[in-house]
């Protein structure tokens, strides 16, 4: 856990005239796991999508790996420059949504094969090899040729997963994975994810499953406003705030 995976400086991003993340500095390490709590609205979906620029900063710097971007204004025009280092940083994220979004028209197992094949080029049997071997991990081997609209909620969201590691990606974004979830099936996800944690994965994780942010995380960051108000290990963040308003957030939710 030495070289940075993931560098946030200084990001801002509004919404017209809705300053929604307020100068956000963010490092992960190789292999830490952070993750992240905080209000509705607090700005941590915009956060986690600022990483592969699925939205676009004001400013700020953003770096992943080798491969960086710096933003000087709002709106401003990327180069080709800069686009090019946004394929090669994207290319080494995989993200998790919170409403799965898999492709409907594919099955789970080309769900999992799609961006390796068609976006990183790679050979297909090799595709499809890997594609197998990840939708066994993630407890699907039965159901690779299923639909998505013939599977639970927490079976897409397992094929999500498995789709995000097909990239063979640097770390993993996962934006609330089992808030959309029937509560019975919030724990086949949560074990897939701490199984990934636990093999030394880089992750960065919004969630409002506290117990388990506390117990799978390195470091925790509670967001308020647009502001990282609160950062530490995870003792300090859900046991013992130094935030009033973080330690009220982290009361209620526990
Ligand atoms: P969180 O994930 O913490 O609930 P979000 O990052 O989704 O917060 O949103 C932060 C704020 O930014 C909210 O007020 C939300 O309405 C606003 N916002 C998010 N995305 C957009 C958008 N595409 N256009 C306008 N406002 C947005
Ligand atoms: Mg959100």
């Amino acid at each position: 856990m030495t070289e940075a995976a993931i560098r946030l400086s200084g990001i801002h991003k509004s919404f017209g005239a809705h300053h929604v993340l307020r100068g956000i500095d963010l490092q992960a390490r190789n292999g830490e796991v952070i993750s992240i709590i905080g209000g509705s609205g607090s700005g941590k979906s915009t956060l986690l999508r600022c990483v592969p620029l699925l939205e676009q900063p004001d400013s700020g710097q953003i770096a992943v790996g080798d491969d960086s971007i710096s933003l000087g204004e709002p709106g401003q025009r990327l180069t080709g420059r800069d686009r090019q280092a946004m394929r090669r940083l994207r290319s080494q994220l995989g993200f998790v949504f919170q409403n799965f979004n898999l492709w409907p028209h594919m099955t789970a197992l080309q769900n999992v094969m799609e961006l390796p094949l068609h976006v990183q080029k790679r050979p297909r049997a090799e595709c499809r090899e890997e594609a197998e071997a990840l939708l066994e991990r993630v407890g699907l081997t039965a159901r690779r040729d299923a639909w998505p609209s013939q599977l639970s909620g927490g079976q897409q969201q397992r094929v999500a997963i498995a789709r995000a590691l097909a990239v063979r990606p640097r770390a993993l974004l996962f934006d609330e994975p089992t808030s959309a979830l029937d509560p019975e099936l919030v724990g086949e996800v949560l074990t897939v994810i701490r199984a990934l944690a636990e093999e030394g994965r880089t992750m960065v994780l919004v969630t409002h499953e506290m117990g388990f942010a506390r117990h799978v995380s390195h470091r925790a960051i509670y967001l308020h406003d647009g502001r990282i108000e609160e950062e530490g290990p995870p003792e300090q963040v859900f046991d013992n705030p130094l935030s009033e308003r973080c330690r009220r957030f982290v009361s209620h939710h526990l």
